[in-house]
């Protein structure tokens, strides 16, 4: 594809197979969204669930938890189709840093001999931090390897680094910077020969690529429902047990994974299955949000979803090459399109100048991550071809008039 007009550019939103999904967000024409990534756009759908669950508190107060009460265990399932996972395998609770220490520290206990945790250097910091937290918690060390953060990790790099008594190995299916995608199946497979077990995160994963955590042997995943699932800020995230470690313990014993949890017993008995990962009570109206986003999502298809995603990234990098790569700017993300997921990082010395022209002056919304990259994360369900267009010509407007230069380098809180 050469994207050579504007009026091409609309030609495709026309023909778009996912273009009408875009409705279901009624977006604003300004500004110009890219920032799906960090935090997808909510559904109208979600707004009226909300509504409707606060209404149904109101009318029915604490008679509701009969059904609420099942929500994780209902929404994971609901999920479960989009990571290739089977039913009561997968739950809807808590955040993603909270479920990745609950299956790291529950992997750890398959064989407690095993002394070793293995990450990536480049993972996003939680995922890093999490590690270490472990590690000295549990007087076991950590290794993080330096993975090039363009490729992500590679199979002969992990096999290379996992010397001696190699428990877990965490990874992420998307680097959060360079939008690289990992071999899923081959990078477990490679663990697995160590002896080790794996954890997923899938945070920038789900909801733009397709993922099989069933057919790849993963272990154990997580990730968050706010970037491309739309579940919204704060939305809990899901974790993933493949049911031969279901009986491992996690080491949160709230009475939510205790078996016959409303017997209040002495003591914590763990519930059988994938239910003892819980710990406490669930944000219900967070959850009414996802069930909404999720059936937005389920118009489309994961192919689908694909498609898009990687002809949308495709475009960047095309416009990336004519229009903004004469004027400092590196491409951050790998170019072969089955190896990145769906955002792009551009990279320049004033990428943190640029970020804040293009909301400020441009009408644009990217993020911003350290040191220099400037990233465009797009959606199949609402970001148009036109979208993108727009997005590229703006930012070579902010290099080509230096609006950039209007601002100064220092960080705000959030980037
Ligand atoms: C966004 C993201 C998270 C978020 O973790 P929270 O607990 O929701 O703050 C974790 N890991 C990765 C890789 C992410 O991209």
């Amino acid at each position: 594809m050469k994207t050579s007009s504007l009026e091409a550019v609309r030609e495709r939103d026309r023909s778009d197979p996912l273009g009408s999904l875009r409705s279901k967000f009624d977006p604003a024409p300004e500004p110009i969204y890219m920032d799906g990534n960090s935090l997808g756009r909510p559904p109208i759908a979600s707004i009226e669930a909300v509504q409707r669950l606060l209404s149904r508190w109101r009318e029915e107060l604490v008679s509701s938890w009969s059904e609420w009460i099942d929500w994780p265990t209902r929404l994971g399932d609901r999920l479960a189709p989009l990571v290739g996972a089977g039913p009561d395998e997968v739950l809807v609770c808590d955040s993603t840093t909270v479920n990745l220490y609950k299956c790291v520290r529950a992997a750890l206990s398959e064989d407690p001999g095993r002394r070793v945790l293995v990450g990536d250097a480049s993972d996003f910091p939680t995922d890093r931090y999490l590690l270490e937290g472990i590690a000295t918690e549990t007087d076991r060390s950590f290794r993080l390897v330096p993975f090039n953060e363009m490729e992500g990790p590679q199979p002969e790099v992990l096999a290379e680094n996992l010397a001696g008594d190699v428990a877990v190995v965490v990874l992420s299916h998307v680097n959060y910077r360079s939008g690289a995608l990992c071999d899923m199946r081959a990078l477990t497979r490679t663990a697995h020969e160590a002896g080790a077990l794996v954890v997923f995160d899938l945070s920038h994963s789900v909801g733009a690529v397709p993922i099989d955590l069933e057919g790849s042997g993963v272990d154990m995943a997580v990730g968050c429902t706010y970037k491309y699932l739309n579940g919204g800020p704060g939305c809990p995230a899901f974790l993933y047990v493949r049911r031969e470690h279901q009986h491992l313990l996690q080491p949160l014993w709230g009475w939510f994974g205790r078996k016959d949890q409303f017997r209040m017993g002495p003591g914590y008995d763990p519930a059988g299955g994938i239910t003892r990962y819980l710990a406490g009570t669930p944000p219900i109206v967070s959850m009414a949000t996802l069930e909404a986003s999720l059936s937005v999502i389920e118009e489309a298809t994961i192919p689908e979803i694909r498609r898009k995603g990687a002809a949308l990234t495709e475009m960047m990098l095309e416009l990336h090459d004519s229009w903004l790569a004469a004027h400092g700017v590196t491409l951050g993300t790998p170019r072969d399109p089955d190896r990145r997921g769906a955002h792009v990082a551009f990279r320049h010395e004033h990428g943190y100048r640029i970020s804040r022209a293009l909301i400020e002056r441009h009408g644009v919304i990217p993020d911003f991550r350290e040191p220099d990259i400037v990233r465009y994360g797009v959606s199949s369900l609402y970001t148009r071809y036109e979208d993108v267009w727009q997005a590229m010509t703006r930012f070579r407007a902010c290099l080509e008039e230096r609006t950039y230069e209007e601002f100064d380098g220092v960080r705000s809180r959030i980037t």
